[in-house]
């Protein structure tokens, strides 16, 4: 596996960490990145990140064998757009967004025939940071990364991009996008969407300085992801609507039947749920490992 030119579209948290990971296995000749503000840019380059950058993404992907496109979600269609006049014939391109469907249908419209080409992806790694401060090396070390390519997809830009995750230490699998995006709606989008409304709902109380002084561990541990980034998961939210919207519903009628139990004062179905729950987490964790935390 070798990349000329790998050029990074938004070096932030993801991108700047695949850069690292990609420079830590010695597979790229240059790191070009690109996004909206030459200062942040500038420090990736500080950071030794990257080894040149553009404000504009066209210029910075010319002559680039390898793209990939890490910006939030909402900003993935004009940033292909605006890829399509620079690409060179060999080139691929890859995303790490967090939901898919939208993604393909995005790399459709704006690459056309050439949308073989484009390769979609998503690690399942992250932390609540952001920006290329908050980018290391090892994020993708042992981690899964999934691959949501067509039937038109070309398979040897398929195999490109899978080792380049590889080098960067992630365990790579196929999924079909629309797949992808109920399992992650169920596993991630809903328990950032539970975490954010919680702290939300809770600090708009009278009384919620008191809440706060009196928050322990456990409020810590469940809103931890309550201080991800706002605009990617608006954009998240927006992208997976339909699939989100699912698996609201189906939480909605499994807590108004938490609400029935309290209100009841039905111990056994208490018991019975917090012992199913606690024995389906247990597993989770005897599965991956403590520190395997995957997300969004
Ligand atoms: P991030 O740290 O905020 O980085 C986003 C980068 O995109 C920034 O460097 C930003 O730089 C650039 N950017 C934003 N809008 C742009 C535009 N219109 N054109 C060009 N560059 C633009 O975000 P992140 O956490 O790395 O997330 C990036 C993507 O990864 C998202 O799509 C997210 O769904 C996905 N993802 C995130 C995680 C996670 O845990 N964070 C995990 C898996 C996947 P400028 O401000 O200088 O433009």
């Amino acid at each position: 596996m070798h990349i000329d030119r790998l050029c990074i579209v938004g070096v932030g948290l993801i991108g700047g960490s695949l850069a690292r990971a990609a420079r830590r296995a010695g597979v790229c000749g240059e790191i070009v990145g690109a996004g909206r503000h030459a200062g942040r840019l500038r420090r990736a380059f500080e950071l030794g990140v990257i080894d040149a950058y553009d404000t504009d993404v066209a210029a910075a992907a010319h002559g680039a064998d390898m793209i990939v496109v890490a910006v939030p979600l909402g900003a993935t269609e004009a940033v292909l757009e605006a890829l399509r006049a620079s690409l060179a014939p060999e080139a691929v391109v890859t995303d790490v967004g967090s939901a898919k469907t939208a993604v393909v249908e995005a790399a459709r419209r704006a690459f056309g025939a050439a949308s073989a080409r484009f390769v979609p992806g998503h690690p399942i790694a992250g932390t609540e940071c952001s920006g290329v401060e908050a980018s290391f090396a090892e994020l993708f070390d042992g981690a899964r990364v999934i691959l949501t390519p067509s039937a038109d997809t070309a398979p040897e830009a398929i195999e490109r991009v899978q080792a380049l995750w590889q080098t960067a230490g992630a365990r790579v699998e196929r999924m079909d996008a629309a797949h992808h995006d109920e399992v992650l709606a169920a596993t991630s989008h809903l328990p950032h969407l539970l975490a954010f409304a919680l702290v939300d709902s809770l600090s708009r109380r009278e009384e919620h300085d008191e809440i706060f002084r009196y928050a322990a561990g456990g409020f810590r541990d469940f809103t931890r992801i309550a201080s991800s980034d706002p605009v990617m998961w608006r954009d998240i939210c927006l992208a997976n609507r339909e699939a989100v919207l699912a698996a609201l519903g189906g939480f909605e009628a499994d807590l108004q039947a938490v609400t029935r139990a309290v209100e009841a004062g039905d111990g056994p179905a208490l018991e019975a749920l917090f012992r199913r729950a606690k024995a389906a987490r247990d597993r989770y964790l005897d599965e991956t490992g403590e520190g395997s935390d995957g997300e969004p």
